[in-house]
């Protein structure tokens, strides 16, 4: 496969954005090669810029449910576009979008727009910390929040109090702030309140994690999460930028029927342009400014383009059996590349729930981030070659999730199947 166009603009990109592009895995390095750029995409396929076709299973991350450019979501942004694109003063649509959200997701009686996940996290946090006073934040190895200081940081092992930062330029005194438990394990939770008293503001989790790799909840984690925040008056947030409206409907709070106090949104209610959102009981958000005196800003919160997209992607995704029929096609590919990889004798861990899938390089079980980074990468860095070689494209590091969407056809999962079964056989 011949990638010489994207190689030269790979090295133009390097001279003016540093490691040539604008977030970190987009860049390959994980699988030691360079990235491809992108020329277009339709349905459920990208085109790179030498001419070479792919089944999309990134899906810009998870945003993409409905395939690439969709002919709703297509005619709603042209159609806002051709009457401005922002104005910085309220628009119906956002009273519409928020009204959708409130209607799906049961946690969310008010929600406020902004432009990215890492925003609606550290929105949320904020507005915690102040609801309560408390100034320290729990959240769970592995487990990524989006980029901002105080989230931007992982424990040095399980039961370590306080954490270190992930990256230079995080002050250690915010860090100090985050303690860290190991997902799926309550009693690493437990530990960190009782040493914690009063002081925990809110725990924070993606009820699916799907940035180690897609790891569901065990039985009864959820659950325990919900008793112990009530119990100890810390406010709970799901962060479902990735699993709301991707799981279920109403995201993963709707599938496992715990009810969080707040949750944060991104992706797939931005329709694929830049958008996030944080929700929650009415008596929390109502300490938002400017109804009250936690502050909170953005000059394109609620941008019209945005919210366009996000309305027509949510009206696809109301449509009847619209998750069963995803559910069909993701259980199919999720499952059909594990038994290729069980037919080559290289048995992998495979998770999914509904849509969100992760073929694990691992031998044994993946349910926290311990488990999870044992993964042999070098393996998946193997896989992930000689599928984007068939013409199946994968993320490009081993710690995430694939994404199926509603465009995926029947052919598109067997080509990918067979696509898999190959590079098991090579890699065996
Ligand atoms: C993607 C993601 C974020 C960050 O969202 P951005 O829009 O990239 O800032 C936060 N939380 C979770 C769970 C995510 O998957």
């Amino acid at each position: 496969m011949n990638h010489e166009r994207s190689s030269v603009l790979f090295q133009q990109a390097k001279a003016a954005i540093p490691g040539g592009v604008n977030s970190p895995v987009r860049a390959f390095k994980s699988v030691g090669a360079d990235p491809l750029f992108i020329k277009k995409a339709s349905g459920s396929h990208i085109f790179d810029e030498d001419g070479n076709d792919f089944i999309d299973f990134v899906g810009s991350w998870g945003p993409m449910i409905v395939g690439h450019c969709h002919p709703d979501i297509l005619k709603a942004v042209q159609d806002t576009m051709t009457s401005g694109a922002s104005f910085g003063a309220p628009t119906e649509r956002e009273t519409i979008l928020a009204n959708m959200v409130i209607d799906a997701v049961p946690s969310i009686e008010m929600v406020r727009m902004v432009s990215s996940g890492t925003e609606a996290t550290m929105s949320a946090i904020r507005l915690a910390r102040g609801f309560t006073g408390r100034d320290k934040i729990m959240k769970f190895s592995g487990c990524y929040h989006g980029h901002s200081d105080s989230l931007l940081v992982k424990a040095g092992s399980g039961m370590a109090t306080f954490g270190v930062p992930d990256s230079p330029g995080v002050p250690a005194d915010f860090a100090k702030l985050t303690l860290t438990a190991e997902f799926n394990s309550l009693d690493s939770v437990k530990e960190l309140v009782a040493g914690n008293r009063d002081a925990i503001a809110c725990i924070i989790v993606e009820p699916v994690a799907g940035n180690m790799g897609t790891v569901p909840p065990r039985e009864g984690f959820l659950e325990g999460l919900r008793e112990i925040c009530t119990n100890e008056g810390i406010i709970l947030i799901f962060d479902e930028v990735m699993s709301g409206f991707r799981v279920a409907y109403g995201g993963a709070q709707e599938l496992f029927g715990i009810t969080p106090d707040m949750t944060t949104l991104g992706k797939i209610i931005g329709g694929g342009l830049p958008v996030g959102a944080f929700g929650g009981k009415r008596e929390i958000m109502e300490k938002l400014s400017p109804a009250g005196g936690i502050y909170q800003a953005g000059t394109l919160s609620g941008n019209p383009l945005a919210m366009s997209a996000g309305i027509a992607t949510l009206k696809l995704l109301q449509q009847p059996g619209f998750y069963a029929a995803l559910e069909a096609k993701s259980r199919a590919v999720a499952e059909g590349i594990a038994k290729a990889a069980k037919d080559a004798d290289y048995p992998i861990y495979s998770t999914r729930v509904g849509s969100m899938f992760c073929a694990f390089f691992s031998k044994s079980a993946v349910f926290d981030w311990p488990t999870s980074s044992q993964c042999d990468t070098k393996a998946f860095a193997k896989y992930f070659l000689g599928m984007l070689d068939e013409g199946v494209y994968l993320a490009p590091s081993q710690f995430e999730t694939a994404f199926v969407s509603a465009a995926h056809s029947d052919a598109d999962i067997e080509r990918t199947i067979a696509a898999a079964a190959k590079c098991f056989k090579l890699i065996a």
